[in-house]
């Protein structure tokens, strides 16, 4: 799948859409989810042009795919997530339910989240 450049994502990072931003560096950008699962919902995404999905990447991305990992814990616990605990969550695809061809991380919690098995 090509990337659009024209996708949501692009466009929040662009600052044509706006969003209400938790955090951000030269990698990273992390806001509020427009439609949250969950009392906190927080998709973190990389700046530039990823991959459409976790489908795309390829062994060059273990390095910022690490650290926006890590990030995302950062932020989780600066959402005062740690103590009750939080989900990460990264759609890949129809079936994933993925909605915006932007590789990004949901950072889900605040309540007691369905078991996945
Ligand atoms: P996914 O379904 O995994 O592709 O996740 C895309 C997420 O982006 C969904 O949870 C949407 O609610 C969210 N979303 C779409 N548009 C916006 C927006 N303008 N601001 C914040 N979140 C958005």
């Amino acid at each position: 799948m090509p990337y659009d450049p024209d996708n949501v994502f692009a466009r929040i990072l662009r600052g044509e859409i706006p969003s209400d931003r938790v955090y951000e560096d030269d990698e990273f950008v992390a806001f509020r989810d427009i439609a949250p699962q969950a009392p906190t919902h927080i998709v973190v995404i990389p700046r530039g042009v990823p991959p459409t999905s976790p489908a795309g990447l390829r062994d060059e991305d273990a390095g910022w795919l690490g650290r926006m990992l890590v990030r995302a814990s950062r932020i989780a616990a600066g959402a005062g997530l740690d103590a009750d605990g939080y989900r990460l969550v990264m759609n890949c695809g129809v079936h994933g339910g993925q909605s915006v061809a932007h590789l990004h991380l949901h950072i889900l919690g605040g309540r007691q989240l369905d078991r996945l098995g």
